[in-house]
């Protein structure tokens, strides 16, 4: 089987074919335009081997999307190319509505004509994966609740609501042309090679060199917080065992406030590295929120659960301590991309 992966020089995207390629042993074609989210490194593992190809490619380009799918002669495609950064998201929407609306709408013109050119057997067995978010559902209240895949979508964030339209446009090529769809929606990821704008790591770097630790409001606001390796396997679930025209919640069920998280970093930091003299929960000082930020998410994963008999592996506290360890190891990843793309002055709250 050979996988079309868009957006795999990305976070989940890099970890996405890194599980495909080393854990299933299934061909991946990489598609990235390579904007500042992405990272060689991320794929660098990847590039002798025989399975990897990779493009460099925006997904608007819909011609050249399908020679690459026609020459290649894709099985399926895991769509997560996108922007997805919410603070960037409200400096400048354009770059969002381009990519994740207008770059899924190529995609998936792209996709109805390569199948019209399959044979059947082929065409039966094509699936096109959405990889999307639980933002789209907008927030929950502090006092309980859990997203599921039933719950109406009411995306606060130029973010969410870009990417709730793709899930739209997805779901409506399905009815109307009947192609071969399959939509996850997953929590908040954390793990290697994370951008060191997004909460986790920017808490993790900002804490190792003792800066200011910045958290939005009063920390209150909760995320649903899963490793990016358990949604990876995830995602190759959904593609594989998931039913078409159907969605599947992905979450750890690790729901923790912004705050905690923060505390706990700080507090496995001086474990591992302590300060001389302080505790690293003294760097944290709070800043004014960030607007529509919604207050809490949290994933109700029971389908997924038992349709595709997915469950996440790391418990937050493991995945954390393993995180932190690999920052800690891999400063010639990140050193480059916090000096030269990142200048210190978004604060990073994913979600
Ligand atoms: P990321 O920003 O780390 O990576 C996005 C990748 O897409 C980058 O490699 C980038 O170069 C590429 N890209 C962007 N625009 C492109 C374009 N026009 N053409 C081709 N490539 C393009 O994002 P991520 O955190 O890895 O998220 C991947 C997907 O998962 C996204 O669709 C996101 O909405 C979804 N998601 C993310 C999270 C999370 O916590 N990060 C949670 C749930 C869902």
């Amino acid at each position: 089987m050979k996988v079309m992966v868009t957006g795999g020089s990305g976070f989940i995207g890099s970890a996405v074919c890194r599980h495909l390629l080393l854990d299933l042993g299934l061909d991946v074609v990489n598609i990235d335009k390579l904007t500042y989210a992405a990272t060689e490194g991320a794929t660098a593992m990847l590039e002798r081997h025989p399975g990897y190809s990779f493009h460099k490619l925006d997904i608007r380009e819909r011609g050249a999307i399908q020679r690459v799918m026609e020459k290649e002669g894709v099985d399926a495609i895991m769509h997560l190319a996108a922007e997805s950064h919410v603070d960037r998201s409200i400096d400048g929407p354009g770059a969002f509505i381009e990519t994740n609306i207008l770059g899924t709408y190529a995609l998936l013109q792209a996709a109805r004509s390569y199948l019209d050119g399959l044979p059947e057997e082929r065409r039966l067995l094509f699936r096109f994966h959405h990889v999307s978010t639980d933002e789209v559902f907008g927030e929950l209240p502090l006092s309980g609740g859990l997203f599921t895949e039933a719950t109406p979508y009411a995306p606060s964030s130029p973010y969410s609501a870009s990417k709730a339209s793709s899930d739209h446009l997805v779901m409506a090529w399905h009815h109307t042309f009947g192609l071969p769809v399959v939509l996850s929606n997953c929590s908040n990821n954390y793990g290697p090679f994370q951008f060191p704008e997004k909460l986790i790591p920017l808490m993790i770097l900002n804490g190792l060199e003792g800066k200011p630790l910045p958290v939005y409001g009063t920390g209150e606001n909760v995320r649903d917080w899963l490793h990016v390796e358990d949604h990876a396997r995830a995602l190759a679930l959904v593609l594989t065992r998931g039913r078409t025209g159907q969605s599947y919640n992905i979450g750890g069920r690790n729901e923790r406030s912004n705050l905690a998280v923060v505390q706990t970093i700080a507090d496995l930091l001086d474990e591992a590295r302590p300060l001389p003299s302080a505790s690293r929960r003294e760097l944290i000082t709070f800043v004014g929120d960030r607007p529509g930020h919604d207050l809490r998410y949290a994933i109700d994963a029971r389908k997924a659960e038992a349709e595709l008999g997915w469950k996440a592996h790391y418990g937050f506290d493991t995945g954390l301590r393993k995180t932190i360890s690999w920052y800690l190891d891999n400063e010639a990843w990140w050193r480059p991309l916090r000096e030269a793309r990142y200048a210190g002055q978004r604060l990073g709250a994913n979600g």
